[in-house]
């Protein structure tokens, strides 16, 4: 058990990277610490070594270009999203979805990238950049791997990221730029709140995709649907992929219950 640990904020990818393999399981990235310190703070993790990654060189990169599209880097905040322009442009949507996490202060500390490692059910960017098409730049000393957003989840706050890896970026692609979409998160009060379920729809050239967040022990994405589909029929679908659980929040039917009306109301939205 350690009750202290050390503190470093390397500057360099090569110095970050070496830390992470010399430390293994003991180490564990900073980036905002909006989920990390609650969890250090409940004894959930207890690191030996806590890396700040936000002094890293380049790490606050919210760039856009057209082979690559939208690039998330690992210092980026939600109100950096929240706010630029490009977002607001062709990805209203991940503006739709950050302006739902926490107050203005928070969202100044915490990034996106960070929203997305945790892998809580409820993360509210998951359902927006799952529909969207995001994939996760993997990096460690080892070298780099990419996966879609969609494989990245495997279990509650379980993802496929090695100890010795970090996400470097979150790329958006310009396919779905301009994709019609929209988020609904259901509270239990008008704040601040985590949600009891998130749900984003986009339509991209005739193509239906729905996000849902805690409703199954990670955000899901539903695909292989088009305009053309009845609503009857993406609520079906909608049904069939979630596993929504009774908790201290609110009940499974109501979950149900919920998710249903919004993706009803989402798809009138979107066409
Ligand atoms: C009061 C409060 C209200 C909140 N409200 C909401 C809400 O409404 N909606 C919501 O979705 N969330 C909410 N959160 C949760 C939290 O703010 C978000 O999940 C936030 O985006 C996390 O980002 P961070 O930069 O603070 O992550 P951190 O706490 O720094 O990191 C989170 C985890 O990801 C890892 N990590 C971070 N970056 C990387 C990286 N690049 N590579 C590898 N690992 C990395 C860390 O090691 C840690 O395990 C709330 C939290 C608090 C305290």
């Amino acid at each position: 058990m350690n009750d202290v640990f050390k503190y470093r904020a390397p500057t360099s990818r090569a110095e970050l990277f070496g830390m992470l393999a010399a430390h293994g399981e003991g180490a564990k990235i900073l980036a905002g610490g909006t989920d990390l310190l609650v969890d250090i703070r409940s004894g959930l993790v207890r690191p030996e070594l806590v890396i700040n990654l936000k002094k890293v060189e380049d790490f606050s990169e919210l760039a856009w270009s057209q082979s690559e599209g939208l690039i998330i880097g690992p210092a980026t905040t939600v109100n950096d999203v929240l706010h630029d322009a490009k977002v607001r442009d062709s990805y209203p949507l991940l503006a739709d979805c950050a302006l739902t996490i926490a107050s203005h202060q928070l969202r100044n500390r915490a990034t996106v990238i960070g929203n997305i490692v945790h892998a809580s059910p409820g993360a509210d960017m998951a359902p927006g950049l799952l529909c969207l098409g995001a994939r996760v730049q993997i990096a460690s000393q080892r070298g780099q791997r990419e996966v879609p957003l969609k494989d990245f989840f495997t279990g509650v706050k379980r993802t496929v990221l090695s100890h010795d890896e970090i996400v470097e970026a979150i790329t958006v692609p310009t396919s779905t730029a301009r994709s019609r979409g929209s988020y609904r998160k259901l509270k239990r009060i008008d704040g601040h709140d985590l949600a009891l379920v998130g749900v984003a729809v986009t339509s991209t050239d005739g193509a239906v995709r729905v996000g849902i967040g805690s409703a199954a022990p990670t955000p899901l994405l539903i695909e292989g649907l088009t305009d053309e589909d009845p609503a009857d029929a993406v609520v079906a679908a909608a049904r069939d992929a979630i596993r929504p659980i009774s908790d201290l929040r609110c009940s499974k039917e109501y979950r149900e219950y919920m998710i249903e009306v919004f993706v009803r109301r989402l798809l009138e939205e979107v066409r």
